[in-house]
Parts: C-alpha cells; structure tokens; sequence
C-alpha cells in the first residue's frame, strides 16, 4: 500500500529465450546457485508497498515457476498462468488477475531491481498516473536509412533507455492494454500502450545495474555484481 493505494505487480515470465543454450529459458538461468525468477520475485515480495503479485509463464514453465514461488514463500504472489505469444500478450494476461490501484510491470530478467528504483516509480505513478524508470544511453545513438547509412544523430539529452518496473494506475493501463487489442498495436515496452493513448508518462532516475539479462556477457556481469 503507497498513500492509500494498493499495489499489485506483473511478472511476465513466458518467454522461451534460449539463446543461452542448454533449452534453459533464461528466468530460469542460475545466478551463483539462484534463478533470475527467484531473486526477482524476491525484491517485490520484501517490498514493502506492494500487495499482491501475478506471474506468466509458459505451459513448460508453470510446474518450476510454481516451486520457485514456493520455496521463497512468496506469499504475495496470487497467480501463476499462462503467458501468450508476445511479452505483450503475458502481461495482458497476468493483469486481468489483479484487482489492485496501481500495477508495476517488471521483467523477470531484470534481478537487480532495487527498493529505491520501485519507490521513485511508485512515486511517479501517485503523481502523474504513469512512470517509468531511465537511464541516459553512454554512446551517441544514430537513426539510419534502410541501406545502413546514418539519417540522423539525434541529440542525446532527449534520449533514454527505458526499464522495468514500469508503474502506471490501474485503469490507465486496462484501457491501454485493450486499445492496443482493439488495434492490433504491439509495443516493446507497457509505456508505448500508453502513449498510444495519450496519457504522459514521467521519467524517473533508473539504475544501471537494473539491466534486463539477454546475452551470456550479461549473464557473467551478473554473476559478479550479485557477489
Ligand atoms: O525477450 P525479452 O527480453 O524482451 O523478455 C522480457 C521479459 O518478458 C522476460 O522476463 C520474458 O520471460 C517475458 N516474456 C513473456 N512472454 C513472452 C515473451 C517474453 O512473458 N511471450
């Protein structure tokens, strides 16, 4: 509960990604003896604003997701099921189970979530009804041509890349979620639904350490942060 509003999250946890190898699905990947699934339901499970918390997963993954939860007593968790094609399709699911005010979608590959990242977008959230944690990128990002020649090179203060959790009030995101349904629209990210219907959303301070584990490099950096 944040000023008198319960909070529920949203793992999306179906995704197949093996490029890891090994047929391991990577919320399932091992970091020092733990998955990334645990220690990430972890971090909201001690939190201490939030209520209540959903998981998709796939069909494959439902037996182990559901051990998971219960060997870290996850007692806040109220759903486990089925994810669907896309992230976007997972999230959509996992929502229609959470009758909270506010909803954080949170990657389950983004172990390193801190307290504070989830206090600044919950704050975000009670006063703009839509936040999301950046960072500022490191490189110049360049926009190209189909052919690979540099178009443009947009100015870097008004870029940021964007992470989990994304926190929005409840309402707002079931009306992006069935816009985006309604017309067949497919974001990378839950902010992109909103935008679509025009609702702002506030950037608030990320953390580079929250990146979102992808690539075996990812992986060993994660390995030796979590030491
Ligand atoms: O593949 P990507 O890194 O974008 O996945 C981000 C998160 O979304 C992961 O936690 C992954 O398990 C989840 N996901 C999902 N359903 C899908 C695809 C990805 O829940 N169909």
């Amino acid at each position: 509960m944040v000023q008198g509003k319960n909070v529920g999250v949203v793992i999306p946890a179906a995704g197949s990604g093996t490029r890891f190898g090994g047929g391991v699905a990577k919320q399932f990947l091992e970091l020092n003896g733990e998955s990334l699934l645990s220690r990430t339901v972890k971090q909201f499970q001690i939190h201490p604003a939030v209520d209540s918390i959903a998981i998709a997963c796939s069909n494959e993954g439902l037996e182990l997701t559901a051990s998971i939860v219960r060997n870290i007593q996850a007692t806040k968790v109220v759903w486990i099921g089925l994810g669907g094609l896309y992230r976007q399709d997972s999230v959509r699911n996992a929502l229609q189970h959470l009758a909270t005010d506010i909803v954080l979608v949170h990657d389950a590959a983004r172990p390193f979530v801190s307290g504070e990242i989830i206090d600044r977008v919950l704050n975000g959230v009670i006063e703009f009804g839509a936040a999301i944690p950046v960072v500022p990128p490191k490189d110049t990002l360049k926009i190209s041509t189909g052919d690979m020649l540099v178009k443009s090179t947009p100015p870097r203060e008004t870029l940021w890349l964007a992470q989990t959790p994304q926190g929005f009030m409840s309402d707002i995101l079931k009306r992006a979620f069935h816009y985006a349904l309604q017309n067949h629209f497919i974001g990378t990210d839950d902010a992109s639904l909103v935008e679509q219907i025009g609702v702002p959303v506030k950037l608030v301070e990320g953390d580079v350490r929250n990146f979102k584990i992808t690539t075996p490099e990812d992986l060993l950096l994660a390995s030796l942060l979590a030491k």
